[in-house]
C-alpha cells in the first residue's frame, strides 16, 4: 500500500503538482476577471442599444402632452421605428402619466392600447420620475431586461408618462456562453500541456537528484565507485560535482581511518601490555588480546563490561573516581585454576598487575573516556619479596648464632671461665657457632659469585662410577672412624647408618668438575645421614640412560610434606628451623646443590612422602660413546 503511492511523495509528483495547480489558478483567475469583464462589457453595450433615441423621445413627449388621440397614433409609429433597428426588443409600451397604455411595438396588441397598465414598476417610474432597469429571467424568453423611462413634458415641467421596453438578453449570454466554452477549451488544453511541461520539467531537475540520492545511499553501504553525471554546469551540476568530490574524499577517509584501525589494532596485538579504552561511562569498547588473557576474560564477557568490574576493583573505586583520580594501582588476580585435584600452593596462577589510567580527553576538556594500560609485574614484585625475604633471613640467620655466642661470652666474662667444667664446653659451643657462621658466609659467598656468573666450572671427565664410589667410601670410612671414637670415648654418641650402593657396572664418563660435585654429593649424603633414624638404610644408586647419568640418595627418615617439596631447594627453606640449626644446618646446603647441578646443565629433585623417607635425584648430561680413552690403557 505504501510503495503503491509513494510517487504521491517523490519530489518529481510535487513539482508537476504545484506547476500544474499555479497554472489551472492563474487560467482560471485571468478567465473568471476576462469573462465578468466581457459579460459588463457586453451588457453595457446591450443596454446603451436599447435606449430610446432623442428624437423618438422628443416626439413621444410631444405626442403625450398633446392628450389629442390622433397625435397619440403617431406614437406608435415611433416605437415601431425604434424597434424596428433592435431585433432583441420584445415588447415596447408607452404609457401616459395615469398609467393608460397609448402605444404598443407590435401592431397586433393594439387592443391593449386605452387600458391602464399592470406593471406596477411602470407607475413607479412615473412617481419617481427616475429611470428603472431590471435584469431577470423569464419563463419563455429566459435572460430578459427591463427598461422604464420617464417621460418629461416638452418642457421639462412635468412627467407626461414613461416608456417600457423589454428585451431579450439572451443574445447576449450566449455569446458570453461561447466565449466560456472556448476558453474552457483554451485552458484545458493550456492546463494538458502545463501538466506535460511541468513533468518533463520536473523530471530534469529530479534525475540528477536521484542520482545523487543514490549515490549518497551507495556511499552509505561503502561503495565509493559510482560517479554521479553532471548533466549541465548549474547549481545541480556544482551539487553533482561537489557529491562526485565527496565521494572521492569519503573513500579517502574511509581508507585511511581504516588502515589506521588496522595499524591500531596490529600495534594492541603485538603489544606486551594489555589496554583497555573505556567510553566516558566505564563500559569498556576496545580491550587487546593481552588484558583479555590477564583478566581470562573473552572478548564477549569484556565487550561493554565496566571497567572497574572486569579489574576487580568494583567493591572499592567507582569509574567516577578514577576519572578524578587516575593514580597507578596494583591489582591481584585471583588464581584461575578453578582444578581442584590439580591444586598446588606453589603453582599460583595469579597475576599481579600495575595498571595505568590516562583520560581521553577532547580539545574542549570534554572527558570521553578512559585508557588503562596494564603491565604484568608479578615476577618484579616476587623478585622483590625474595630479595626481602633474603635480606631477612641473612639477617635473621647471622643474629641466631651472634646472640648464642654473645651470651656464652657474657657468661664466661662473668666468671664462667673460672669453672673447669663450663669454660671448655662453653668455648666450644661457641667455636660451633662460629663454625656455622663462617660457613653459612661461605655459602652466602659461593652462591653470590654463582648467581653473578663468576664461579666457573673446572670440569674434567671422570668416571662417575668410580667418582661416586670414592665418596660413599669416604663416608663409610667416617662412620667406622666416628664408632672407633665412640668406643674410647663413652661422651661421644654416633648415629648408626648403612649405606647401600646399586650402581650400574659400567663406567660412565662424565665431564664434571670434581671438586663441586664433590659438595653436592656430600650434603645429599649429609642430609641423608642427619634426616635418617639411628641405624637405617641409605640407597645410593647409579644408572645410565641414553643420554644422562643418574644417581639417587634414598634415605628412611622423616621424610619431607608435599607442599615442601618444592621450597626445600629454596635459600634458607627449612621444613623444620629448630631442628636444621640444632644439627649445624645453614639452609643453603640444597640451594648450592641446585645451582652447581643447574651449571653442569643437569636437573636435581626429590621425592618424597612424610614418614617414609626422601629419595634425591640428580641426572646429569651424559655421553654413552665417551670413554676415558688412551689415558685409561695408561
Ligand atoms: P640444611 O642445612 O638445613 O640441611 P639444606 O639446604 O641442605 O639445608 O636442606 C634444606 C631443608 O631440606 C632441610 O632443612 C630439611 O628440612 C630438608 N631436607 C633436606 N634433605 C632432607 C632429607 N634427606 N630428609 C628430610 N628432609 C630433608
Amino acid at each position: 500500500m505504501k510503495k503503491r503511492f509513494a510517487f504521491l511523495h517523490s519530489i518529481n509528483f510535487k513539482i508537476a503538482l504545484s506547476f500544474i495547480l499555479i497554472l489551472i489558478f492563474t487560467i482560471e483567475i485571468i478567465g473568471a476577471y476576462f469573462v465578468r469583464q466581457l459579460e459588463e462589457w457586453n451588457v453595457s453595450q446591450f443596454e446603451s442599444n436599447l435606449v430610446v433615441p432623442v428624437y423618438a423621445m422628443n416626439r413621444i413627449s410631444e405626442n403625450l402632452n398633446d392628450n389629442d388621440k390622433n397625435t397619440r397614433k403617431n406614437i406608435n409609429t415611433t416605437i415601431q421605428d425604434f424597434a424596428r433597428n433592435n431585433s432583441d426588443i420584445t415588447d415596447i409600451q408607452v404609457v401616459d402619466r395615469n398609467g393608460v397604455i397609448v402605444g404598443t411595438k407590435d401592431a397586433d396588441r393594439s387592443a391593449i392600447i386605452g387600458r391602464r397598465t399592470l406593471k406596477e414598476n411602470i407607475k413607479q417610474g412615473i412617481s419617481t420620475n427616475k429611470k428603472i432597469t431590471q435584469i431577470y429571467y423569464d419563463k419563455n424568453l429566459g435572460s430578459s431586461y427591463e427598461s422604464i423611462t420617464p417621460v418629461s413634458s416638452p418642457d421639462n415641467s412635468t412627467v407626461v408618462g414613461a416608456i417600457y421596453v423589454k428585451a431579450s438578453m439572451e443574445s447576449v449570454y450566449q455569446g458570453i456562453s461561447t466565449i466560456i466554452v472556448i476558453f474552457l477549451t483554451a485552458s484545458l488544453v493550456a492546463g494538458l500541456l502545463g501538466a506535460i511541461i511541468a513533468i518533463f520539467i520536473s523530471r530534469a531537475i529530479t534525475r540528477p537528484i536521484g542520482e545523487m540520492k543514490q549515490q549518497a545511499v551507495r556511499m552509505a553501504e561503502g561503495d565509493y565507485s559510482g560517479q554521479v553525471r553532471v548533466y549541465s554546469p548549474d547549481e545541480l551540476g556544482q551539487l553533482a560535482m561537489a557529491v562526485n568530490d565527496l565521494s572521492v574524499k569519503v573513500e579517502e577517509a574511509t581508507e585511511n581511518s581504516e588502515s589506521e584501525r588496522r595499524r591500531l589494532d596490529s600495534v594492541l596485538t603485538q603489544m606486551s601490555d594489555g589496554v583497555i579504552a573505556t567510553n566516558r561511562l566505564g563500559n569498556i569498547t576496545v580491550i587487546n588480546e593481552m588484558a583479555r588473557e590477564y583478566l581470562n576474560k573473552t572478548e564477549e564477557e569484556a565487550n561493554g563490561a565496566q571497567l572497574v568490574d572486569i579489574l576487580g576493583i568494583g567493591d572499592n573505586t567507582s569509574f567516577d573516581e578514577l576519572l578524578e583520580n587516575p593514580e597507578p594501582m596494583i591489582i591481584e588476580t585471583t588464581d584461575f585454576s578453578d582444578d581442584e585435584e590439580d591444586y598446588d600452593e606453589n603453582d599460583d596462577n595469579s597475576l599481579i598487575l600495575n595498571a595505568d589510567f590516562s583520560l581521553i580527553q577532547r580539545n574542549s576538556g570534554f572527558i570521553s573516556g578512559m585508557v588503562c594500560v596494564l603491565h604484568d609485574v608479578t615476577e618484579q614484585q616476587k623478585i622483590d619479596s625474595e630479595r626481602r625475604q633474603f635480606v631477612s633471613n641473612v639477617s635473621h640467620e647471622l643474629r641466631t648464632p651472634l646472640t648464642s655466642i654473645s651470651s656464652y661470652i657474657d657468661a664466661l666474662n662473668n666468671g664462667a671461665w673460672k669453672d673447669q667444667k663450663l669454660a671448655p664446653q662453653f668455648l666450644n659451643v661457641t667455636a660451633e657457632e662460629t663454625d656455622r657462621m663462617i660457613r653459612m658466609i661461605q655459602d652466602l659467598l659461593n652462591l653470590s659469585r654463582m648467581d653473578q656468573g663468576r664461579s666457573k666450572l673446572d670440569k674434567e671427565l671422570v668416571n662417575f662410577n668410580e667418582f661416586f664410589s670414592y665418596i660413599l667410601d669416604r663416608f663409610d670410612m667416617m662412620l667406622k672412624k666416628e664408632k672407633a671414637d665412640a668406643k674410647e670415648d663413652d661422651t661421644k654418641v654416633v648415629k648408626n647408618y648403612r649405606i647401600k650402593r646399586i650402581f650400574t657396572n659400567k663406567d660412565l664418563w662424565v665431564e664434571i668438575d670434581t671438586d663441586k660435585m664433590t659438595q653436592v654429593v656430600d650434603n645429599i649424603m649429609n642430609n641423608a645421614i642427619k634426616y635418617s633414624p639411628d641405624g637405617g638404610v641409605i640407597t645410593c644408586r647409579l644408572l645410565e640412560t641414553n643420554k644422562h647419568i643418574i644417581i639417587s640418595v634414598s634415605d628412611e627418615g622423616l621424610g619431607i610434606p608435599r607442599k615442601d617439596i618444592k621450597k626445600v631447594f629454596d635459600r634458607f627453606y627449612r621444613v623444620d628451623k629448630a631442628r636444621s640449626r640444632k644439627q649445624g644446618g645453614t639452609g643453603l646446603g640444597l640451594s648450592i646443590s641446585k645451582e652447581i647441578v643447574e651449571q653442569h646443565k643437569g636437573r636435581i629433585w626429590v621425592n618424597s612422602a612424610e614418614g617414609r623417607g626422601s629419595t634425591f635425584y640428580i641426572s646429569l648430561p651424559f655421553n654413552p660413546n665417551e670413554t676415558g680413552g688412551e689415558w685409561d690403557e695408561i
